[in-house]
C-alpha cells in the first residue's frame, strides 16, 4: 500500500514536470478501412518525452489527481496543430481520434476549447472523433448525454471505446449518439480463434443493425486481419498495420501504405 502511494506520487510528479516543460508528445496509430483498403484515420495516443512510464500506468493516476484535464488539453492542442502542419506539407488529412477520459467531464469548457482550436487552425470538425468509454456513465447519465450532444452539434463524431470489456450495456448503444464502436484487443485474443469467432461476427451484425461502424483494435496477425475482413468489420487498428508512430513518420507511412495498397 505504502509502495503504491509512493509510486503514484512519483508518477504524478513526472506528469507535473511534463506539463510544465513541454514533456508530452503524441503518437498516431493508423486505422485501416477494410472495404477500401485505405487509411481511415489515426488514433492519437499520449507519450512522455522524458519517461518510459506508459499511458496504461500514468493515465489512471492523472485521472485520480485531476492532471488529466491539463494533459488532455495539451494533447488536443498538439493534435489540431499537427493536422494544420500536415496540411501545410501537402499531406492528406484523415480523421484523428482523441481519447476522452471520464474525469474530463468536470472540464466543462472542453468542447468550446476544442471548437475554438478547430476554428483557429481551420480544421473541419468532421475530421475529429472523440473516443469515450462506458466509465463516463458512472456520472449522471442525462448530463453525459447532453455533453455528447454538444460534440455532435459541432460536427464532431463519437466512438465508444473498449466495448466488451467492462459492464457493457447494450442499451447504451441504442440511446447514445455514437458513430463507431471499438472492440478491445482482449476480445480479439479471446474470441477470434476457431469456434468462438461467431461471437465477434455477431457483434459486427449488432453494431451494423444500429447503423454504426465497428473498429477492431489490437490486430497483430495476418490471419486475424483476414478473418475480420470476412466478418465485414469496418476498420482495423493494430500492430499488423502499424504501431503508434510520430506525426513526422505519418507522411512516410501514408506513402508506403498507398504504394503497397
Ligand atoms: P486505448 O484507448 O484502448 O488505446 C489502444 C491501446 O492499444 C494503445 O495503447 C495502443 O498502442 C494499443 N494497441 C493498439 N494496437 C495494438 C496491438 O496490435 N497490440 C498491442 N499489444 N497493443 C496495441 P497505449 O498507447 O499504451 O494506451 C493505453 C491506454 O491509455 C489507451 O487505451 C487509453 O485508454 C489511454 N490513453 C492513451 N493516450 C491517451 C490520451 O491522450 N488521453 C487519455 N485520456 N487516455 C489516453
Ligand atoms: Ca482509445
Ligand atoms: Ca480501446
Amino acid at each position: 500500500m505504502r509502495d503504491r502511494i509512493f509510486e503514484n506520487n512519483r508518477i504524478s510528479r513526472i506528469l507535473d514536470d511534463a506539463i510544465a516543460n513541454d514533456g508530452i508528445w503524441v503518437a498516431y496509430q493508423p486505422q485501416i478501412d477494410v472495404e477500401t483498403g485505405e487509411i481511415h484515420g489515426y488514433e492519437a495516443l499520449m507519450r512522455l518525452k522524458n519517461s518510459k512510464v506508459s499511458p496504461a500506468q500514468f493515465i489512471p493516476i492523472a485521472e485520480e489527481t485531476g492532471q488529466i484535464i491539463k494533459i488532455d488539453r495539451i494533447l488536443t492542442e498538439k493534435v489540431v496543430r499537427q493536422m494544420a502542419e500536415w496540411r501545410e506539407h501537402g499531406i492528406p488529412l484523415y480523421k484523428v481520434s482523441i481519447n476522452y477520459s471520464y474525469s474530463q467531464v468536470s472540464d466543462i469548457h472542453y468542447v468550446d476549447f476544442l471548437e475554438e482550436l478547430l476554428k483557429r487552425y481551420n480544421i473541419p470538425p468532421e475530421l475529429i472523433c472523440i473516443e469515450i468509454t462506458e466509465s463516463l456513465f458512472i456520472s449522471n447519465k442525462e448530463a453525459v448525454s447532453k455533453l455528447l450532444n454538444e460534440f455532435v452539434k459541432r460536427g464532431i463524431s463519437l466512438a465508444l471505446d473498449d466495448f466488451g470489456t467492462g459492464y457493457s450495456s447494450l442499451s447504451y448503444l441504442t440511446f447514445l449518439p455514437i458513430n463507431v464502436v471499438k472492440i478491445d484487443k482482449s476480445l480479439v485474443d479471446n474470441y477470434l480463434s476457431n469456434e468462438k469467432g461467431d461471437f465477434i461476427k455477431n457483434i459486427v451484425r449488432l453494431v451494423h443493425s444500429l447503423a454504426m461502424k465497428l473498429t477492431v483494435e489490437g490486430v497483430e496477425h495476418q490471419w486475424q486481419n483476414e478473418k475480420l475482413k470476412t466478418f465485414h468489420c469496418d476498420y482495423i487498428q493494430g500492430y499488423y498495420y502499424s504501431k503508434p508512430i510520430s506525426g513526422a513518420e505519418i507522411e512516410d507511412f501514408n506513402r508506403k501504405f498507398r504504394s503497397i495498397g
